[in-house]
């Protein structure tokens, strides 16, 4: 490829809206442009990066026996309908009627619609198991759409769906998808991490997230750097974790900030999903003795209306109408009060060195109880997790999350707990039977009788993990792409292209040279000054430059460079190819 061919669009400045490093540099080296708020155009460079991500997931997946297909990005509403998701998704589903007045979505998942294929397709256990994926468009109308591509509203998503006969079998897949992320993950050149998530109204320990480690992820870790233990946590249990060691009300006020009171904004900065009309928080208390030392951290859960000022609740003034939520005025449920209401019982979360168990009763939406999680159990240490809250004064919150977990022992006492931030990239989630029981999904098995598929969901970012691979990997000239998803891996840079006859033999020889080794290749032709054009090249990450100059030339050698190298070697012309691969 020659620089004049391709199209290459690098800015000096990164528009204002760009907040963290990695959307800067996207929009500077030109990978992505803006069309509207979490809407991009995925610009020839940046595409070149999303079909690598793309070949490396599509081949790990392919070795692991998953078979490829692709779903419409439009959706009819009646399958989504049957599972009861029509109503629960909520704004982050984007709707619309086609000119008939029927009702179709675009997908933001496709649960529905691969469950419907196999409910038609896959009659006998013989043709289990079988785990189909796509590589395909999203559209979620997320509520904040930032940080580009990495919470986009429209973006690419590979999302797999798995059907097995039973539960063990449906385990195995789960394992083996897990070792299937493992390694498409460790093949991009990223450092991640597995950690253990929510699995939600479905329970059990099979839903796990993949992480891109960056300190700028919207996600927090708590993890053992001794043992493999890792789980995501999130504010609910930051607020016990804190709580516990006597700051509840402190923890809470960083909740409450100034001007960000209503219901509505602090579920927001929860990242918590809440119903229209009852809204649940969870909120922490501190009891202290005659002494004023703190004896019980309580963390509970708030019932109080979407339109309420949290600030006018706290004091008070608001007493709730509408019927089904606690009917006095602001206060914390007590434990019968939730179990009247709700019919469960509040969990606790697990001592993560604490010394009592700190209730926590949490965060879904209550006007769908469906979907209703306890907190954490108390022997198994699983923490759920859910999005870091956003928008919350991040670092401090976590600062004293550290304080309060690192260095605790690790609840498989295989050391002590530390904490670092992450990006989720990838997630892997069993289902069990939710969608095919919702769907009447099934198959005869070998007994010759109806049954329902056990089912898995496996999701992986594609066009986040751009994102989340420059937040991870990037100096103060730009990226720093792992080889295996640099746009382009080797990029030679000529001096004088078009003024040295030996400049120009040199450099096109080279170029051929690594095309016909199926290099990703790309001849700087474009004539700029030295300066500008390796500031172009160091700005898009292209991990090594090759760089022909009459002197150089002279002495039978170019100047090699890797994108972290401190200085550029001298490589003898011929062993210039030897040198870059
Ligand atoms: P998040 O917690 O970040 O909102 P999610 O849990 O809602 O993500 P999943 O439903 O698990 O996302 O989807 C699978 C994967 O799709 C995620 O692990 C993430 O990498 C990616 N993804 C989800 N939402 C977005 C988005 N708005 N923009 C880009 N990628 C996304
Ligand atoms: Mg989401
Ligand atoms: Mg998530
Ligand atoms: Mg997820």
């Amino acid at each position: 490829m020659k620089a004049s061919q391709f199209f290459i669009s690098t800015l000096k400045e990164a528009p204002a809206d760009a907040e963290i490093v990695s959307h800067k540099l996207m929009m500077r080296a030109g990978l992505i442009k803006k069309l509207g708020a979490g809407l991009y155009n995925y610009m020839p460079m940046g595409l070149r990066t999303i079909r690598k991500v793309e070949n490396i997931i599509r081949e790990e997946l392919n070795n692991a026996g998953c078979v490829e297909l692709t779903m419409p990005v439009v959706q009819p509403a009646e399958l989504w309908v049957e599972t009861g998701r029509f109503e629960k998704m909520g704004e982050e589903m984007l709707r619309f009627k086609d000119r008939h007045g029927r009702d179709f979505v675009i997908q933001p998942t496709a649960e529905e619609v691969i469950t419907d294929i196999a409910r038609q397709e896959l009659r006998s256990y013989r043709q289990l198991p079988k785990n189909f994926y796509q590589i395909q468009t999203k559209f979620r109308d997320e509520r904040r759409p930032r940080f580009g591509i990495m919470r986009g509203r429209e973006f690419t998503m590979k999302d797999a769906y798995s059907f097995d006969r039973d539960v063990e079998s449906a385990g195995k897949t789960y394992d083996g998808m897990y070792a299937a992320y493992t390694r498409i993950f460790e093949r991009l050149g990223l450092q991640f991490r597995a950690v253990a998530a929510d699995t939600g109204a479905i329970g059990g320990d099979r839903s796990h997230e993949f992480q891109v480690i960056a300190d700028t992820g919207e996600d927090a870790i708590v993890y053992c750097p001794t043992s493999d233990y890792a789980a995501n946590i999130e504010l609910a249990e930051a607020v016990a974790l804190i709580a516990q060691r006597g700051a509840a009300s402190q923890a809470m006020e960083k909740v409450a900030t100034p001007g960000k009171s209503t219901c509505a904004d602090v579920a927001e900065l929860l990242g918590l999903p809440l119903s229209q009309t009852v809204k649940s928080l969870v909120l922490a208390t501190d009891e202290t003795n005659e002494q004023g030392e703190i004896v019980q951290s309580t963390v509970w859960l708030l019932l109080v209306r979407g339109d309420h000022d949290l600030n006018e609740v706290k004091a008070g003034k608001i007493q709730l109408a509408d019927g089904t939520g606690l009917k006095a005025g602001f206060r914390f449920a007590t434990e019968s009060e939730i179990v009247a209401h709700f019919g469960t019982k509040p969990g606790y979360l697990g001592p993560i060195g604490l010394q009592k168990p700190v209730k926590v009763v949490a965060d879904r939406t209550v006007a769908n109880m469906a979907d209703w999680v306890c907190g954490a159990n108390e022997e198994g240490f699983h923490i759920r997790g859910v999005n870091w809250g956003r928008d919350l004064p991040e670092p401090d919150l976590v600062a004293d999350i550290r304080n309060v977990v690192e260095g605790d022992p690790s609840p498989d006492g295989k050391g002590v707990l530390a904490i670092q931030r992450g990006i989720e990239v990838g997630h892997v989630f069993y289902l069990g039977t939710k969608y095919s029981k919702a769907m009447n999904a099934t198959f005869l098995d070998v007994d010759g009788k109806p049954k329902h598929f056990e089912m898995g969901c496996y999701g992986i970012g594609v066009t986040r993990i751009l994102g989340a691979a420059i937040e991870q990997k990037h100096d103060e000239r730009g990226i720093v792409w792992p080889d295996a998803i640099a746009p382009f891996t080797v990029v030679i840079c000529p001096v004088g292209y078009d003024r040295s006859e030996a400049v120009k033999a040199a450099a096109d020889e080279l170029h051929s040279q690594l095309l016909a080794q199926g290099v990703d290749v790309i001849l700087d032709d474009r004539g700029e000054r030295p300066g500008a054009m390796f500031a172009d090249w160091e700005l898009i990450g292209v991990p090594h430059r090759v760089v022909f100059g009459d002197k150089g030339l002279k002495e039978g050698v170019a100047e090699v460079q890797g994108r972290q190298d401190a200085e550029a070697a001298k490589v003898a012309v011929a062993d210039v190819f030897n040198h870059v691969m």
